[in-house]
């Protein structure tokens, strides 16, 4: 995958603890991990990644391993993969000892139980047996949640009253671009709970502090963190770049379309996903596109987009950092910018219901209620439960010209530089954040309909998400 903080860290904490660790750098196909592997008689191979379709990767490098013979175990880490995932879908693949490792302070023990010869096999033993329950679990939760045809969750999308609930016109419409946005701006809309969950501690900021296992370590990072963004903001070591557009839409059953406005003309399309459980009555079967008015309805509505990154220049510094021999900073450097990055989405969407789009000129929410979402809409990024599909970044990345800000798109849909964030502007009122889950065939198929693709192309797009 793009994002390898957390394989840095796994990197550093094995290398302190002696043992040899040859990175493979990012986005390393599966027959160079092999190769390498090989050439440099490892003795286990790990895997990191970051986005869903890297749990597929995951799975072919594990059945490639499998087809080649290899002997050695396999690790699994990184933010999507889960012991669930490892054991339901990875572990089968290769029949030598498959173990996902949940954070790096846990990956030396996992590698020196691997390495010792006294403690392998009780090991091995343990994490197989657990993960053979955990299949059954799976087997068993599938099988007790019941689930809608589509035509069935259609029927029960969310209903609103067009008329009265009426769309607000974005102050302008098409795309408006920002370039090195201040650092010192967007710092004042960091989360710091999230910079300590980057670094694996859990708990919330400020309270963290108080923690009486926790706080001096967190203390200790935060003032780190602290020296290193004025860093980064006096000596402009990153470059902020975005664009947000606001385009006149339509929904048309799961789907948006966008029009010009003077011609009335489609000019784009969104595809989404509906949540197919069974529910109870008076909740409804969500839909993103349900957010939208519908074609038809005779009401303007408009829809939302955005892209913005934070991590433009970072490659260098991180490296100097490196050749310093100083991990720490290389890492503290990234995850930063990371911070800074989901920090300017958060401004720029305050500034998109203040004065872009401008639907709630008057809001006036201190930062704690932003950061827990209490104003109205929603901003959901693809690759998200709402939206889980990676391959509409494509449409987005076209519809924006996202590549003229510096922000690439790798053949598995994932952002580079990976400081980066894009997602989707809905403004009303009762849009809502929700999990789409696992869907049917007959959504699967209706899906590649819409997006012109064939069903075993989508299957792949969806594999988290298929009930069957
Ligand atoms: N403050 C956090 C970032 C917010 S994470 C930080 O600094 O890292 C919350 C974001 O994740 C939302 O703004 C939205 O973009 C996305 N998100 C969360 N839940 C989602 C869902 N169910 N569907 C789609 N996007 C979702």
């Amino acid at each position: 995958d793009v994002h390898d903080i957390g394989k840095n860290i796994v990197g550093v904490v094995l290398a302190c603890n002696n043992y040899e660790v040859v990175d493979l750098g990012v986005m390393v196909s599966s027959a160079k991990i092999l190769e390498a592997a090989i050439r440099e008689k490892a003795d286990i191979i790990g895997l990191s990644g970051l986005i869903t379709p890297s749990l597929e990767e995951m799975v072919h490098v594990a059945s490639e391993m499998e087809r080649e013979g290899f002997r050695i175990p396999l690790l699994i880490g990184g933010a999507t993969t889960s012991e669930m995932h490892t054991a339901v879908r990875i572990a089968p693949a290769y029949s030598q000892p498959v173990i996902h490792v949940r954070d790096a302070s846990r990956a030396t023990s996992v590698v020196a139980s691997l390495l010792s010869a006294d403690q392998k096999p009780g090991f091995t033993r343990a994490v197989s047996n657990k993960y053979a329950d955990l299949r059954h679990k799976h087997e068993n939760t599938r099988a007790g949640v019941t689930y809608v045809s589509l035509k069935q969750a259609r029927k029960n999308k969310f209903n609103t009253d067009w008329s009265t609930s009426w769309p607000v016109k974005p102050l302008f419409t098409g795309i408006k671009r920002f370039t090195s946005y201040s650092l010192e701006e967007i710092s004042h809309f960091i989360d710091w709970t999230f910079f300590f969950h980057a670094w694996k501690i859990s708990g919330k900021y400020p309270q963290i502090f108080e923690d009486p296992l926790k706080g001096t370590e967190a203390k200790k990072l935060f003032n780190d963190g602290q020296d290193m963004l004025k860093r980064i903001i006096a000596e402009n070591m990153v470059q902020a770049d975005g664009v947000i557009g606001f385009f006149p839409a339509r929904s048309m059953n799961d789907s948006v379309e966008l029009y010009d406005e003077t011609s009335g003309k489609y000019t784009h399309s969104f595809h989404f996903l509906r949540n197919q459980e069974e529910k109870e009555p008076g909740i409804p079967n969500l839909c993103l596109s349900d957010f939208i008015a519908p074609s038809g309805s005779g009401i303007p509505d408009y829809m939302g987009f955005f892209a913005v990154t934070a991590g433009l220049g970072i490659e260098k510094h991180a490296e100097k950092f490196i050749e310093e021999n100083d991990d720490y900073s290389a890492i503290m450097v990234k995850i930063l910018a990371d911070r800074l990055a989901e920090a300017f989405a958060e401004l720029l969407h305050q500034r998109v219901r203040r004065e872009f789009w401008g639907y709630t000129p008057d809001e006036d929410l201190p930062l704690d209620k932003i950061l827990s979402e209490e104003y109205q809409g929603i901003r959901p990024a693809p690759g998200y439960p709402a939206c889980p599909e990676h391959s509409e970044k494509r449409s987005l990345f076209e519809l924006l010209s996202v590549e003229e800000t510096g922000i690439d798109l790798t053949e598995n849909y994932a952002m580079y530089p990976a400081a980066s964030v894009c997602g989707y502007y809905f403004a009303h009122p009762q849009s809502q954040y929700f999990n789409v889950g696992r869907i049917g065939r007959d959504q699967v198929e209706d899906y590649a309909s819409r997006k012109g693709l064939t069903v075993p192309e989508t299957e792949k797009l969806l594999a988290q998400n298929l009930n069957f």
